[in-house]
């Protein structure tokens, strides 16, 4: 079963929602898309592997899919980590195309006609570096001892392994996604025997939960852009920025299409992107609009959550908005 499902990160959300807003010409676009590409490669390595995950017999394991862990002052975050009470398996998903080449040291990525290669950390040095560090958070938590295992999941069906000779740990431990099953049951099988009880992996899928702690970054501040460079209300349609306040509806000088309410996806990336509550001026700043008066309307239609009174008023993101 699932305990945790996988999600989109949240910064993979707030990189998707910046360059819809970011002008196309403005300086750091090539980089927050060059993000947002890797960042969307990632996620969807991590649904490939999940794929196979959700056709396990769902008894068997405890899975818990961007887990993020505390550990000291630091976090380390494991794409999937699967839990019984016999043992464990860390599972670190890479969506790289190419020709992958594992070296103790490194994998070396090159694309094909490119005569160029990229060097990246060596993916099971991170896995192994994650099961160290689960070891610790088990330990620091009087979690008792629980054999764990990792692999290094290649999930982009076009990529070419190749394992350096004599590299022994890497043919073990690095898969295709779609030999992940077969992993998986090799595991199980060599691990037959529980060394934990029911209450105690009842007892450490809880502490996993609680302790899960999701990245949150400021992305403005991160890229240094001001939030005055990314107001307006965006065309549904044609995607340009800023669509005009008419009232009733939304104008698209663009592409002339009328909308009553794209505004409430402007108010749902305000919240995104920039801080989870807004005042009356902020939504006056933000979607462009004419008067105070404008904002209080709009305000009054989203019946959002809100402190304070007349103009020392906040309102706050609700759970689950829009
Ligand atoms: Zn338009």
């Amino acid at each position: 079963m699932f305990d945790l499902e996988l999600t989109k990160s949240n910064d993979l959300v707030k990189h998707e929602a910046l360059v819809g807003r970011l002008d196309k010409n403005h300086p750091k676009f090539p980089e927050v898309l060059g993000n947002l590409k890797k960042l969307s490669a990632g996620y969807r390595g991590e649904k490939t592997v999940d794929y196979f995950l959700k056709s396990l017999p769902p008894k068997r394991h405890h899975i818990f899919q961007g887990l993020r862990l505390p550990i000291g002052k630091n976090f380390f975050q494991i794409d999937s980590l699967m839990m019984s009470a016999k043992s464990g398996l860390l599972i670190e998903s890479k969506n790289y195309a190419g020709t992958l080449l594992f070296e103790k040291n490194q994998l070396t990525r090159t694309l094909s006609g490119s005569t160029e290669s990229d060097i990246f950390q060596n993916p099971l040095t991170q896995a192994n570096n994650h099961k160290i560090l689960l070891k610790y958070f088990f330990e620091k938590n009087k979690i008792p001892v629980i054999p764990i295992e990792h692999l290094v999941c290649v999930a982009n069906t076009t990529s070419n392994i190749v394992i350096s000779p004599g590299y022994i740990e890497a043919d073990k431990r690095v898969t295709r996604a779609e030999n992940v099953l077969q992993k998986i049951e090799e595991n199980d099988k060599f691990y037959n025997k529980a060394v934990i009880d029911d209450k105690t992996i009842g007892k450490l899928c809880k502490l996993l939960k609680t302790q899960h702690t999701p990245l949150t970054n400021d992305i403005l501040q991160k890229y240094g852009i001001h939030k005055s460079e990314i107001t307006g209300v965006q065309c549904p349609r044609c995607f340009s920025i800023p669509m005009l306040y008419r009232g009733r509806y939304w104008d698209c000088l663009s592409c002339q299409m009328k909308a009553r309410d794209p505004f409430i996806k402007a108010i749902n990336e305000y919240f995104l992107l920039i801080k989870p509550t807004i005042t009356n001026q902020e939504l006056v700043e933000f979607l462009q609009l004419p008067s105070a008066r404008a904002a209080t309307y709009l305000l009054s239609l989203l019946n959002l959550p809100y402190t304070g009174t007349n103009k020392g008023r906040v309102y706050h993101q609700p759970p689950l908005f829009p």
